[in-house]
């Protein structure tokens, strides 16, 4: 045996045999409770980054956990691998978009497999792949067929750089693309959407249904769903036969209407447009157009716009108002249009004050009335209502309502709820990406490639430049295809999707990853569905896990699943942040290799160094590269470093010493179990109490099943010594199970009674002090590690208290006792899914025969945590004068009695009279004297 802890060579041993026996293969049976535990799935970059280290080893816990508290668990990988980088690379270094993508996911796999992760590799999907990408376009199918995917022309986002629309999303704070960081420009072309406002209304609602996701998120995605209650209402155009529709969310301030805006693409602008104004109008349309939607509405920006000459009919009160365009209003946002109210909006406030607008008081404060005098900011709130003709002395909540109703009874317009979501773009001009199975027939328009025909296949021989448009564009053989409907030479579509509907699935994709005949078998997907566990980035909070929600939906509303809601439980992991190293001056980041710690100044101009906590990345030459890590102490180390270190959901500052600190631990569990097992000789042990034990139970009559359940039971650590009270209690559990079961013969409970009589006999030998000692240690650490991770999984908890009973077992003066055997075993499992290979290696070193990853996980017994003996304090007319040890459920007689026995006592109530005892039970005994 060696007898160093050497973890590479253990954990290629392990991983291998691991992969030989299909150890991480998903259980078929569905006898066990399921559950599924689920990783965001990466881009294949091609290098794993500590942020995927910490991502996948939290789900990995958590999968391993699962298996050994009796669950069946489905734990898949796959990859997230259409998308713009293959592209670049095919552009920078004429790669082919699809060999670039499978080399960089041949080497991140291997990668995973180097960190011990429990997948089921047989579920594997790629999302570039024909064989996934079939069903990418087959759910397409199903949108387009339900009148959920349309094309309408649009203003889209245009990338200047990668010559692409973008989504909004995809656009940053600033106004840049999130990928290329080119300023983003508006541009108007044909686009496909999904309709997700039909589903709105169910996204926001069914957020109630998630109680296990983290609150943050949840607002998150109500925010972007935006609902807002109120009003439409149409102002009639003075001079043509035309009106201006508007959303409000206070219709109650309508007659303080000064003004209305138009957004400057909206249809209208260029009839409202008088000869006048027509050259300044066409030149701010065209500024406006340079702009970014996020610009264009920034909070602290000032709101720019000019008159167009053309004037509205407020139909309330028959007032005429001027029409304006202005860069605030976007055309794609409600109707395109909004009503000014300069005295109730804060926006409206500030463009009026610019531009000299009226402001017109239409509501005060219950307590005021002086609606007349000037006002220095806009009035929002609710109040009494003052101008509105005949709602004049009404409460404005009041008749908000009324308003409503007048515009409904007057054709004015009617009560509406809008949501700020907007339909989903998701055309790309792009080649690496799944194609839009669509053929434009001129005869029948837009018809759905046969599901015969799907895949839609990409085609191979590509010409890659960089610029203009979609390289799919320009290959006439592909374009060029009858129409499926009606034999007409037609044009295939050549845009393909967005990345984020490849990624609105693939969880639904796991289950049944294989299946060529079907996008899923629906019974397979209700079964392992929804996801138990999500283990993600907080980026995803609002785009990735709306879509996921909105696919569910649609799918479950035709037909294939039964649930409303992907996932479960979601957890969003904090990030993993390196030391940084920034010169001030020159704003250079410095390598940390580079740099003195104890001293940190910039190597070539001495300047005196920043230095601070940043989320790793290559730009701040500040990232760990795992491989590094695992190659130094090995993979059980590192992911036990990134359990310890902080909370799952919090960032983690990466830190040498504390990868050492838990390579220490480890070490020291490994000298531990090994220490033992050489005094010990466990798999002599092992072969003889095997044999002892199988025999006995054969000569109490016991049935075949009672001696399988029972060995299944023990393990070799508890083999040691059968006759001592803790093997029992497991056996006992499985006995009284199967006693409860109603289908249990009545034969065989008369068995199981004799079994049970036969333990009581046997089992109840009394423990000496020190194995109390450490069995109180030992379940201590199981109810505690296990709450840590039942409730809100606190891994860093977690392991603090494993550490603490590896110090108690060294601690502990009953090395050669079947109880400090156990709390080797216990400690050995509780650390399982931690820390999967030094566990599986040390439960070998013990004697087992099965892998420690099929054992269940420890139960722990209260009855071992209950304190025997306490410390009484023993007073004298109310001073402390010493303690003594009782037992901790003395009556007040007996206490009293061992206090006045004691030395203590005898020493100071030596010649004294005593006038009264006090004694307050599991604290003290106080003697009054004379
Ligand atoms: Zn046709």
């Amino acid at each position: 045996m060696d007898s160093k802890y050497n973890p590479v060579s253990i954990e290629q041993k392990w991983q291998k045999t691991w992969a030989e026996q299909n150890q991480d293969q998903t259980p078929t049976n569905n006898n066990q409770p399921k559950f599924y535990a689920l990783s965001m799935f990466p881009y294949p970059s091609g290098n794993l980054h500590m942020g995927h280290v910490r991502n996948y080893t939290i789900t990995d816990v958590i999968a391993r956990l699962k298996r050994m508290q009796g669950y069946r668990v489905l734990h898949p990988m796959g990859w997230d691998a259409f998308g713009l980088p293959a592209e670049n690379a095919a552009i920078d270094r004429g790669i082919p978009p699809a060999k670039w993508t499978l080399q960089n996911i041949a080497q991140m796999k291997e990668q995973l497999r180097r960190l011990g992760f429990s997948i089921d590799w047989d579920k594997e999907v790629a999302t570039c792949t024909p064989e996934y990408y079939r069903w990418t376009q087959w759910i397409f199918l199903q949108f387009f067929q339900a009148g959920l995917a349309y094309q309408k022309e649009s203003a889209v986002n245009w990338d200047p750089i990668d010559q692409t629309v973008l989504a909004n999303e995809q656009v940053d704070g600033e106004g840049r693309s999130w990928r290329s960081g080119a300023k983003v420009e508006r541009k108007l072309l044909r686009q496909w959407f999904f309709k997700i406002t039909d589903y709105a209304e169910q996204l926001l609602n069914d957020l109630d249904k998630l109680p296990g996701w983290p609150e943050r998120v949840r607002t998150m995605q109500a925010n972007w769903i935006g609902k807002s209650v109120g009003a439409y209402l149409e102002f009639p155009i003075v001079g043509m036969d035309k009106k201006i529709g508007v959303f409000t969310t206070r219709p109650d301030t309508v007659y303080g209407v000064s003004y209305v805006v138009l957004a400057p693409e909206h249809p209208l602008t260029e009839q409202v447009t008088t000869p006048e104004q027509q050259a300044t109008v066409e030149n701010f349309i065209k500024e406006v157009a340079a702009e970014s939607e996020l610009e264009r509405t920034a909070e602290d920006k000032p709101k720019r716009g000019v008159p167009t000459g053309g004037k509205a009919i407020n139909p309330f009160n028959n007032k005429e108002v001027p029409i304006w365009i202005a860069d605030y209003v976007l055309y794609e946002y409600g109707t395109g249009a909004v009503m000014g109210v300069p005295a109730h909006d804060v926006r409206d406030f500030q463009f009026a004050k610019q531009y000299d607008l009226p402001i017109k008081t239409v509501i005060v404060a219950d307590d005021s009335d002086n609606d007349d005098d000037e006002m220095s900011e806009a009035y929002t709130d609710v109040g009494i209502m003052v101008n509105s003709g005949p709602f004049n002395g009404e409460k404005s909540t009041f008749a908000k309502k009324e308003i409503i109703q007048l515009a409904e009874d007057e054709g004015y317009g009617e009560g509406r709820i809008q949501y700020r979501l907007r339909d989903w773009l998701i055309s790309r001009q792009r080649y690496w990406g799944a194609p839009i199975p669509i053929i434009h027939c001129p005869k029948c328009g837009a018809v759905p490639v046969p599901d015969a025909d799907l895949p839609v296949k990409l085609p191979e021989s590509v010409e890659f430049s960089g610029r203009g448009p979609s390289p799919l564009a320009k290959l006439e053989d592909w374009v060029n295809v009858p129409c499926p409907s009606c034999g007409t030479p037609a044009k295939r579509e050549t845009d393909t999707m967005d990345t984020f509907i490849d990624s609105s699935w693939y969880y639904l994709r796991y289950p049944d990853a294989t299946n060529e005949q079907q996008v899923f078998d629906s019974e397979m997907v209700n079964d392992w569905l929804p996801v138990d566990q999500y283990v993600g980035g907080i980026e995803h909070a609002i785009l990735h896990l709306l879509y996921s929600r909105f696919f569910t939906k649609v799918l479950r509303d035709r037909g294939l699943c039964n649930f409303d809601e992907p996932f479960q439980r979601l957890l969003t992991q904090g990030m993993v942040q390196g030391i940084t190293y920034k010169n001030p001056v020159t704003g250079k980041y410095i390598p940390f290799a580079d740099v003195n710690p104890e001293e940190p100044k910039d190597p070539k101009t001495g300047d005196k160094l920043e230095v601070f906590f940043e989320k790793m990345s290559k730009s701040k030459y500040n990232g760990v590269d795992p491989l590094e890590v695992m190659a130094k102490y090995g993979a059980d180390t590192a992911r036990m470093f990134i359990l310890f270190k902080a909370p799952p959901e919090k960032d983690l500052e990466w830190d040498d010493a504390d990868v050492q600190g838990q390579f220490r631990f480890l070490n020291r569990v490994w000298s531990l179990v090994t220490q033992f097992s050489t005094n010990n000789s466990f798999s002599e042990l092992k072969a003889k109490t095997n044999g002892i034990t199988q025999a006995d139970l054969k000569d109490l009559g016991w049935s075949r099943y009672l001696i399988t359940e029972i060995t299944k039971n023990i393990s070799a650590f508890k083999l040691k010594n059968v006759v001592k009270v803790y093997a029992a209690a497991d056996v006992k559990v499985a006995i009284e199970a199967k006693l409860n079961h109603s289908e249990t013969q009545q034969e065989t409970k008369d068995d199981l009674h004799k079994g049970l009589s036969w333990i009581e006999g046997r089992f109840g030998e009394e423990l000496t002090k020190a194995e109390k000692d450490v069995r109180r240690a030992v379940h201590t650490a199981i109810k505690e590690v296990t709450e840590d991770l039942d409730g809100d999984y606190q891994f860093n908890t977690a392991v603090s208290e494993m550490m603490k009973l590896s110090n108690a077992l060294s601690d502990a003066s009953c090395k050669d006792s079947v109880i400090y055997a156990e709390g080797l075993e216990t400690l050995l499992l509780l650390l399982t899914p931690f820390a999967p290979h030094l566990t599986e290696e040390l439960w070998q070193i013990a004697g087992n025969l099965g892998s420690v990853h099929t054992h269940p996980w420890p139960k722990f017994d209260p009855e071992a945590l209950v304190v025997d003996e306490i410390t009484l304090v023993i007073q004298i007319k109310g001073k402390t004068r010493g303690t003594i040890q009782v037992p901790a459920k003395a009556d007040k007689e007996t206490l009293e009695k061992l206090a006045r026995e004691s030395d203590v006592a005898q020493r100071n109530l030596a010649g004294k009279d005593i006038k009264k005892v006090i004694v307050v039970p599991g604290k003290l005994v106080n003697f009054v004297v004379g």
